[in-house]
């Protein structure tokens, strides 16, 4: 997947429509995400779980509250990703265009 992030363009506009992430890039790539789906797949190590000392990843049993598929703002991390803050007051997750192309190719 390097190869595909190397010749990623610059992210030019996000737009939250609906219940609907739409992100448009300079080479005119566009990707639309699902919040829920988007929330669901949040990166973070608190969602996703980190490996023990023998590698193993064991997933957390994530609770959603009351707005956690609401996005209460995004920000732009550096040239390849987007930190998202969801309305139940979670924002640790960052997702890398590459993460979010995937999300977007599967859904
Ligand atoms: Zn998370």
């Amino acid at each position: 997947m390097a190869s595909w992030e190397n010749c990623m363009s610059e992210l030019a506009a996000v737009c939250l429509i609906g219940d609907e992430l739409a992100l448009s890039f300079g080479d005119g790539t566009e990707l639309y995400l699902l919040l829920p789906m988007l929330r669901r797949a949040c990166p973070c190590a608190q969602c996703q779980g980190e490996p023990d000392a023998m590698g193993r990843v064991r997933r957390p049993n994530v609770e959603y509250g009351r707005g956690a598929f609401v996005l209460n703002k995004f920000e732009k991390v550096g040239g390849y990703g987007l930190q998202l803050f969801w309305g139940d007051g979670h924002g640790t997750g960052i997702y890398s265009f590459t993460y979010l192309q995937k999300l977007a190719a599967i859904a």
